[in-house]
């Protein structure tokens, strides 16, 4: 991660700070004991969940490619680290599938749909290895139509409080960086392993459409996945009440 980025992100931190500030003296239900300086008030008046983080592909496996040929996993981890810092700044424990561009099949396995396979069977081994949890992949989408763009959040019945986590996350879209954004969240099976089979709250983040070159140029940006990072972030502040 380059310096100007690590920087932009705590700028963007700092600012989401003083919000809480100033929304502090509006007398909002925040503590008392908050300053726009600490991070470690929060975690101490509210018990946070481990934030478990997976960046969608990786390696081999490229995702969805965008029109200019730029695939979707390197956005997707990007946008997972600007994420994984800015929560940990503030103070939540943050477990991640992957931290560079690989796939994490086990080394002993051979051909591309083995190590596929091992592959999601690995990352939800680290989905389904923190109890007091919530997940979110992040990805890209595509559609044949490119006029599409926007946001929009998947998730499964398996887990009652995965609907709630993914309502609250479209939301935070729309309030924060997406106000026309009319998508609505939708209900996958098992095509969406991870989530389906996940058994804490989780949900599959689609950060907006490669296919659209407007909304894809958008998010080969840095400054553009630390806005959708700090989306996620404020999303996962609102489900957790913090
Ligand atoms: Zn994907």
């Amino acid at each position: 991660m380059s310096k100007t980025k690590v920087v932009g992100t705590f700028v963007l931190i700092i600012g989401y700070f003083f919000a809480f500030a100033l929304a502090d003296n509006m007398s909002l239900s925040l503590p008392n004991e908050f300053l726009p300086t600490s991070t470690v008030a929060v975690s101490e008046n509210k018990e946070l969940p481990t934030i478990i983080l997976d960046s969608g592909h990786g390696g081999m496996d490229g995702g969805c490619v965008a029109y200019n040929g730029v695939a979707e996993k390197g956005i997707n981890l990007n946008i997972m680290l600007d994420l994984k810092i800015m929560l940990e700044t503030f103070g939540y424990n943050v477990i991640v599938t992957r931290d560079s561009d690989v796939s994490i099949h086990d080394e002993d396995i051979t051909g591309l749909s083995n190590q596929k396979k091992s592959d999601m069977a690995k990352r939800l081994d680290i989905f389904n290895s923190s109890k007091n949890s919530i997940a979110i992949s992040i990805h890209q989408n595509q559609f044949t139509d490119s006029r599409y763009s926007g946001a929009q959040m998947f998730y499964s019945q398996t887990n009652p409080k995965s609907e709630i986590l993914a309502t609250t996350m479209q939301k935070a879209f729309v309030d924060n960086l997406q106000p026309n954004n009319e998508r609505e969240i939708k209900i996958s099976g098992k095509e969406l392993y991870l989530i389906y089979f996940c058994k804490s709250p989780s949900i599959m983040i689609e950060c907006g459409f490669l296919s659209n070159p407007e909304e894809a140029n958008k998010l080969q940006t840095e400054e553009y996945q630390q806005e959708v990072a700090f989306t996620i972030f404020k999303g996962i502040n609102d489900y957790c009440g913090v």
